[in-house]
């Protein structure tokens, strides 16, 4: 961000303000960690902070400690847009442009007051009248707590803020083994430990939630995969019938693409969730390999150059052939 900028924030920021917090739709760790450590750093600055989520967030992450709970835009839509319509701030965090908000686009792009965009996605689109964008960092819960530093927040920040930063940090960077993972994120991880974050309580919370159905619905998914070992390639799959099987709750195949790229010799995965309509896109890749441009290509998509995701309105029979003509030109 410019100096003048900051400088302008830093002004804005010191009366108490009624400030908005949003995320992308399918909210992921990093998108509700950032959004819950930004309420609490803001209220301890006397700011009423709201965060206002655009669908439901999975149920490992309800555990997250915030002030008050997340309005949920698409179940509680009156709510939420009076809230927006009154607020003198909002703050988008870990998305970069408003059709990402997915049901809440509309209301977003209506609001007439200034946003404050913190994201680490490439190509941000220019709305924000503050914008942090910094598509090297590994999560935009590493920018909050830089964010928190820049304005004087650190000490302000308690178990509970760190908690929050930490499970962005861990989800978005693979638990640290994302080439996004650099000695800043160690540093900054050291102190939210010393701050009292426990990582086996988190890990628990997170990771080891697993339902047996979700057990069996990665069953299903490795059975049927297709890989691709001469263009170091895999096709990840769930069909809508795989999902009723197993009863699929909203984040069940959160992290199932990852699968894909621990296969030796892979650096490319591919996976596909069938819904009503439509397909849910996740492309990973290790390397040089671009999947952000994929995703704008092929997906209507987007996201980092190792890790985006897409959305495409055909059945999935054809978007596996899709999926394959990429593989294909590699
Ligand atoms: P995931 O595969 O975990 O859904 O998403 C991977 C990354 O790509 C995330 O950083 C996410 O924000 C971004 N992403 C996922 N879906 C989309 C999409 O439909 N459009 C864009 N522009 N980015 C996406
Ligand atoms: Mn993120």
């Amino acid at each position: 961000m410019r100096k003048e900028n900051t400088q302008g924030l830093h002004q804005f920021l010191s009366k108490p303000l009624n400030i908005l917090i949003t995320n992308h739709v399918n909210p992921d760790g990093d998108a509700m960690g950032s959004a819950f450590a930004m309420q609490m750093l803001l209220a301890k600055k006397g700011h009423k902070a709201t965060v206002i989520v655009p669908n439901a967030y999975p149920h490992f992450l309800k555990w997250l400690p915030s002030n008050s709970e997340a309005v949920v835009y698409e179940n509680d839509k009156t709510l939420a847009e009076t809230q927006i319509a009154d607020a003198e701030l909002i703050v988008v965090l870990d998305y970069n442009a408003l059709h990402r908000s997915g049901p809440m686009q509309t209301a977003l792009e209506s609001y007439t007051g200034d946003f404050l965009m913190i994201d680490h996605h490439q190509q941000p689109d220019d709305f924000a009248k503050w914008m942090i964008s910094d598509t090297s960092k590994c999560s935009t819960a590493q920018m909050v707590y830089e964010f928190a530093q820049q304005f004087d927040l650190l000490s302000e920040m308690d178990v509970a803020i760190a908690e929050n930063i930490y499970t962005g940090i861990v989800t978005d960077t693979g638990s640290f083994r994302f080439s996004s993972t650099t000695a800043a994120t160690h540093t900054i991880t050291a102190h939210l430990l010393e701050l009292g974050v426990k990582p086996d309580s988190v890990y628990n919370n997170i990771f080891d939630a697993n339902s047996v159905s979700r057990f069996k619905l990665l069953g299903s998914m490795l059975e049927s995969m297709r890989v691709f070992q001469s263009k170091g390639s895999v096709i990840l799959f769930l069909s809508e019938e795989d999902q009723v099987k197993h009863n699929f709750r909203k984040g069940d195949s959160e992290g199932f693409v990852n699968y894909g790229l621990s296969i030796e010799g892979i650096t490319f995965a591919v996976f596909i969730r069938e819904e009503k309509g439509f397909c849910k896109i996740s492309l990973r890749s290790k390397g040089d390999l671009d999947v952000n441009q994929i995703s704008r290509q092929n997906f209507n998509g987007g996201g980092h150059k190792n890790a985006a995701g897409g959305l495409v309105e055909k059945p999935l029979v054809d978007v596996i052939k899709i999926a394959e003509s990429v593989i294909g030109v590699l």
